[in-house]
């Protein structure tokens, strides 16, 4: 499988506020490398703040990138006038109520994508295409003149992901598209979204924070953690081989039952405050491995296996 998406060397900063009343630079994304195969998944995991969006957004220039390389279908597109991309690279964002224009009906919601790119010669035309959509999506074509207020949330995201379909991508950020549902209905857009992925020869960047869920996705992985990539690899094999201390505690999180043991598996989890990460390993304030090079200096990407790479002194 060729790659459709690779990254290379990601950064992106944003200023924010600092002490008395002046900016700061905060690093959201750190030198983060990887790769989507065509017809792939590739699942982004790491906790909230671990840079996820912000690297989605990027790959996509939603989010201008601050340094680093992006390539789509072999081209190089990280200076690139994107408009000839956009169709091609769609994105289903996390909460489908908040995305979805309330005032406009179910049917110029969901064909807007091909009227902004001239697809399709009629509005007609456009409508007749969208309950196509909403019929392989699970809803039907009724729908299209209803509001998006009167669907529930595993319906609007139902809407929004036959909305990234309309102008027929190649690939699509799927932006934690599951996390604001019932568990029962996670099941369900899981499901639909391995359907269209294998009908349609569709490649994902799948962002979560859930690695439960992401196994189910993706192929490959990669963890993310205060904008480091510390673990990347075939998933099965990081699953079943994690490396770093941080996988191994998203990992050891999935059954989480017993009140204590989840407490302590949270504290493992939260990141390390700026204050406290110094210039070494940002793990090191929370990893039971911690010695003293962990607090002086980064860790480098090492291939430990084949297709698996970890970022941690305990590989040098
Ligand atoms: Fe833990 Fe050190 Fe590895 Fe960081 S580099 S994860 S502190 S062992």
């Amino acid at each position: 499988m060729a790659e459709i998406l690779r990254v290379e060397h990601l950064k992106k900063n944003f200023s924010v506020p600092g002490d008395r009343g002046k900016k700061r630079s905060f690093s959201a994304v750190n030198d983060v490398s990887f790769s989507v195969e065509r017809g792939g998944c590739f699942g982004l995991v790491g906790e909230s703040g671990s840079g996820k969006t912000t690297t989605g957004r990027t790959v996509l220039r939603l989010t201008e990138p601050t340094a680093g390389r992006i390539f789509f279908d072999g081209t190089d597109i990280t200076d690139a006038d994107m408009r000839p991309y956009r169709r091609k690279m769609q994105i289903i964002f996390q909460n489908p109520a908040g995305s979805l224009d309330p005032k406009y009906q179910v049917g110029d919601v969901v064909s807007e994508g091909m009227r902004a790119n001239g697809l399709y010669g009629s509005r007609a035309e456009r409508l007749r295409r969208a309950a196509d959509l909403l019929r392989q999506v699970g809803l039907s074509e009724d729908d299209l003149r209803r509001y998006p207020g009167e669907f529930s949330g595993g319906q609007q995201q139902r809407i929004g992901i036959a909305r990234a379909l309309a102008v027929d991508p190649s690939f699509i950020v799927c932006d934690e598209p599951v996390s604001a549902l019932d568990v029962s209905l996670q099941a369900q857009i899981i499901n639909l979204l391995k359907a269209l992925q294998q009908e349609r020869g569709l490649s994902y960047l799948f962002i979560s924070h859930d690695m439960a869920v992401v196994r189910h996705m993706a192929d490959r992985i990669g963890v993310l953690f205060r904008g480091c990539l510390v673990e990347c690899g075939e998933t099965m094999e990081v699953l079943s081989h994690p490396a770093h201390p941080y996988t191994r505690a998203l990992i050891a999180a999935i059954p989480a039952a017993d009140p204590d043991r989840a407490a302590a598996k949270i504290h493992a989890l939260r990141p390390a405050a700026p204050a406290e990460a110094g210039e070494g390993c940002a793990y090191a304030a929370r990893c039971p491995y911690a010695k003293e090079v962990c607090r002086l200096e980064r860790p480098v990407e090492r291939e430990i296996g084949p297709d698996h790479s970890c970022c941690c002194h305990l590989f040098s």
